[in-house]
């Protein structure tokens, strides 16, 4: 999974770059990588969700923007 691992890579720095904070530390935090609104299982609407903000630490609302879903 080399690929998935430099997509990861990407976004660590993308995110780090533009919003002060990597997923991987919003992810340790509890809390959204763009928005900073801590995360609640709850709030997620699917596994899928879940999975995405594992990804990108993105929160459902921000997913929902992010995505148009
Ligand atoms: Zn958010």
């Amino acid at each position: 999974m080399e690929r998935d691992k430099g997509i990861q890579n990407f976004i660590d720095k993308f995110a780090k770059k533009s919003f002060g904070r990597s997923p991987a530390e919003a992810k340790e935090k509890g809390v959204c990588v763009t928005c900073g609104a801590k995360i609640e299982m709850e709030d997620f609407k699917d596994q899928l969700s879940i999975k995405e903000y594992g990804i990108s630490g993105l929160c459902q609302k921000c997913q929902d923007d992010t995505f148009g879903r």
